[in-house]
């Protein structure tokens, strides 16, 4: 698929054959060598025996189980040039690189594929993945409910106390949430979980919501899924969010949105075929913190994320120019050059290449839907409309004996890769769309 890729592995492998794998775990050199083997020897050791050994993820059409992205011709170009250059992109030293430069401009273009106003967001940064930047969210959120609760209570230092207090209010959220307030000293226990319905569990229960920050005045930070990642649906919707914006201010509440897949359909248009998905992404811009993921549906490779956030104000040091340095707004002290694949894929193909290949993989991922919604053998979830389906098909098969094995059938070819999770406590299957390699066949019709 890439001009660049020099990989011998068979594209049309999902995952390799029980043979590749067991070849390149028996070539593996144990010991260390004192003499070195050489490049030439180690190169062909890798492609020959190793490289047959990994996972089609990005390159083979019918690898659906994770939302792994593939690498554009282009990305591939600049993420081989960031590592040659390997420059530290965390102090901004415009004197001797511009590399924060280029980091800083394209945070810009990132914003303008989204739609995102260019000065509502002025603490932005590249991250290494989602849930690095749903940590990020986590503790700017921390810091400012704990901060404000002082405020509005003239109190002034917060106390470990107040840590305690926080809960977190979300619905059906990725298990990096979890993993954020875990490190963070929030807890696990404080995420709780407001689901509309029993038919709808990825929504907000908007008045639940306003109850529950109204009895508490416990310090909450309200974690939106856009989208969910087992059915890709949306929490909220435009006046959803502006509601929620207005209880979060009128409580010292943080928002914060993990669009690590989701964000994506900002870029789509306004048309009718789109609007649950259009009606899913407004809004998320009154969001106080934003997670965004371009190893996902941007096709960059691992690894390589973005945040967004709005008051970073108070988290800078006194800066004296207008970049300030990632240092003081994220988490790493080295980070390697991970914008310039952006930079150079986003500049390669253009914001109408990406529409379209968003357009594609919804068109493919409701084709998928609309056979199993015909289909005797199959049950679509969590429910038949396909006006709802992003990039993600969720189903199982009616017959319980034969939905215990699915996944393990479908995947046993090795030709194709689907993911299996729960969903209302009972398996079902997941194909998520979202490289570039299965889309040559797909045309969109408008
Ligand atoms: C993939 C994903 C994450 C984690 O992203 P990484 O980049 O793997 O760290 C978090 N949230 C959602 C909604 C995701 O889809």
């Amino acid at each position: 698929m890439n001009n660049l890729d020099f990989s011998s592995a068979d594209a049309s492998q999902a995952v390799p054959d029980e043979a590749a794998l067991q070849h390149a775990k028996a070539s593996l050199i144990p010991t260390l060598p004192a003499v070195g083997l050489g490049f030439g020897d180690v190169k062909k050791h890798i492609l020959d025996d190793i490289s047959p050994g990994f996972t089609g993820s990005s390159r083979c059409p019918n690898y659906y189980a994770y939302t792994t992205g593939a690498v554009t011709d282009a990305a591939l170009f600049a993420d081989w040039l960031a590592a040659t250059y390997d420059q530290n992109v965390q102090s901004h030293l415009p004197q001797d690189t511009i590399a924060t430069t280029v980091e800083a401009t394209t945070l810009s273009l990132l914003q303008q594929l989204l739609s995102f106003k260019e000065r509502q967001f002025p603490g932005r940064i590249f991250t290494t993945g989602a849930t690095a930047s749903n940590l990020l969210g986590m503790a700017l959120g921390r810091e400012f409910i704990v901060t404000e609760a002082g405020r509005r209570n003239c109190v002034p230092s917060p106390t470990s106390q107040a840590v305690q207090d926080i809960q977190v209010l979300a619905t059906l959220p990725h298990s990096s949430l979890y993993k954020a307030v875990s490190i963070l000293g929030i807890g696990r226990d404080s995420v709780i979980l407001l689901p509309l319905s029993k038919d709808e569990p990825w929504k907000f229960d908007l008045d639940a919501l306003a109850e529950n920050l109204s009895r508490s005045g416990i310090k909450t930070i309200i974690s939106i899924s856009a989208g969910e990642v087992a059915s890709g649906r949306f929490a909220t919707n435009g006046t959803e969010m502006a509601r929620i914006r207005t209880l979060a201010d009128q409580y010292g509440a943080w928002v914060h949105v993990d669009g690590a897949f989701g964000l994506q359909a900002l870029i789509l248009p306004p048309t009718e075929e789109y609007s649950a998905l259009n009606d899913g992404v407004a809004g998320l811009h009154l969001a106080d913190s934003i997670t965004g993921d371009a190893h996902k549906l941007l096709n960059v490779p691992y690894d390589c994320a973005v945040f967004r956030n709005p008051a970073a104000a108070y988290l800078l040091t006194p800066r004296t120019s207008s970049i300030p340095s990632p240092l003081n707004l994220g988490l790493e002290n080295s980070r390697r050059f991970r914008a310039l694949p952006v930079y150079a894929s986003l500049l390669a193909y253009g914001r109408i290449w990406y529409r379209s290949l968003l357009e594609r993989q919804i068109a493919l991922a409701r084709r998928i839907a609309s056979y199993i919604v015909g289909s005797t053998v199959y049950e679509l979830l969590p429910n038949n409309d396909l006006s709802e389906i992003y990039m993600v098909v969720l189903f199982r098969a009616r017959s319980e004996s034969l939905n215990v094995q699915l996944v393990s059938l479908l995947n046993a070819s090795k030709q194709i890769h689907i993911s299996g999770l729960p969903w209302n406590g009972r398996p079902a299957a997941r194909i998520a769309v979202g490289n570039l390699a299965p889309l040559e066949s797909v045309s969109v019709i408008r």
